[in-house]
């Protein structure tokens, strides 16, 4: 499929946001913190709350402390599309070993979202971008069964999907316009090949661009006969990596959400919007580091991204894109 605009308007487009409401544990090297707020839905709309309003379609369980996503209201998040039904909420715990470089998944129970129906509220149907956050590929597709020709539609997923739920996220994946994955993600789910060729077997199945990221290294945008790169921002110290794809993800769209076009120019500018966004999120546990943040400061950051790769002797923006990787 191929992404188009909304039309001109001057005010950014909503984004209807599908994915986990969570409660997370999670322990570092240095620390750790117990049933914190978080949930791809969640740490996607703490950044692309930045740009744009978002409308949140997900479940929590009785015992969700619903008040602290508060803040998230307050910038514009609608969690008119949130239920509240008895039982637990989605619970994950996982632990960073040294360097952060590997991630073990401790715990991950589904609780109310095991039986939940995504419902999509009728004022939201014409929503013109929408987010498929991390969660079971079959309530993603029953989420986009019931949207009207959105203009783009994004997902993301996990190993414990492609693992899991295999066959419905390839359907997923045939009507998707942007797949972020990570690189271990990416392997995993086109079968080992390296990276340029997994890419390439997503993009067969249906995204016309696949966003690789890469931590601490950047990201990689896959398009049709193009890819560009994009170093990540060195934060100062990590203190939890959880949710940096979900708030990459969040950046990305949410720069989009203001542009009139999505040609190479703006895809350059949302994969910087989206690796400043996401070095936010392992600067602090849960959502913390988004409360005090504004939209100036991630400008401010995403600059310094696109001039550190320009810095890196490619010249100006246009040439941040190496063609003919296919
Ligand atoms: P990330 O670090 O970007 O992969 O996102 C981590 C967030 O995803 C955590 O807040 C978890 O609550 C949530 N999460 C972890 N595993 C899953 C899963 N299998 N499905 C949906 N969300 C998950």
């Amino acid at each position: 499929m191929t992404p188009t605009a909304p039309d001109a308007t001057r005010r950014p487009a909503p984004i209807l946001a599908i994915g986990s409401v969570a409660l997370d544990s999670v322990e570092t090297p240095h620390g750790g913190a117990e049933e914190v707020i978080g949930g791809s839905a969640v740490f996607f709309c703490a950044a692309a709350s930045l740009y744009t309003g978002v409308r949140v379609v997900a479940v929590v369980g009785d015992d969700y402390p619903l008040g602290e996503l508060g803040f998230l209201e307050a910038r514009g998040v609608d969690l008119g599309g949130v239920v509240q039904l008895p039982g637990e909420s989605f619970f994950w715990a996982g632990r960073y070993h040294e360097g952060f470089r590997r991630r073990e998944t401790l715990v991950t129970r589904l609780g109310v979202f095991a039986s939940f129906d995504p419902l999509v509220p009728s004022a939201w149907r014409d929503s013109p971008l929408v987010f498929l956050g991390n969660i079971d590929p079959v309530l993603q597709l029953r989420v986009l069964d019931q949207v009207r020709s959105p203009g783009l539609v994004a997902a993301d997923t996990m190993n414990y999907w492609i693992d899991g739920a295999r066959e419905a996220l390839l359907a997923v994946l045939a009507r998707l316009d942007v797949l972020f994955v990570n690189d271990e993600e990416a392997m995993q789910l086109a079968g080992g090949a390296d990276l340029g060729r997994a890419a390439r077997w997503i993009r067969d199945r249906g995204p016309a661009l696949v966003v690789v990221k890469r931590g601490e290294d950047g990201a990689v945008l896959f398009g049709s006969g193009w890819t560009l790169h994009c170093p990540g921002h060195p934060v100062g110290r990590v203190v939890d990596p959880t949710g940096a794809g979900d708030a990459f993800a969040g950046g990305f769209l949410g720069f989009l959400a203001g542009r009139r076009s999505w040609g190479r120019d703006e895809m350059a500018g949302a994969l910087a919007h989206g690796a400043a966004t996401g070095s936010y999120a392992v600067e602090a546990f849960s959502i913390e580091r988004f409360r005090g943040l504004s939209r100036e400061d991630v400008a401010s950051r995403a600059a310094l991204i696109a001039g550190a790769r320009r810095r890196a002797g490619v010249g100006g923006q246009a040439e941040m894109w190496t063609g003919g990787q296919e």
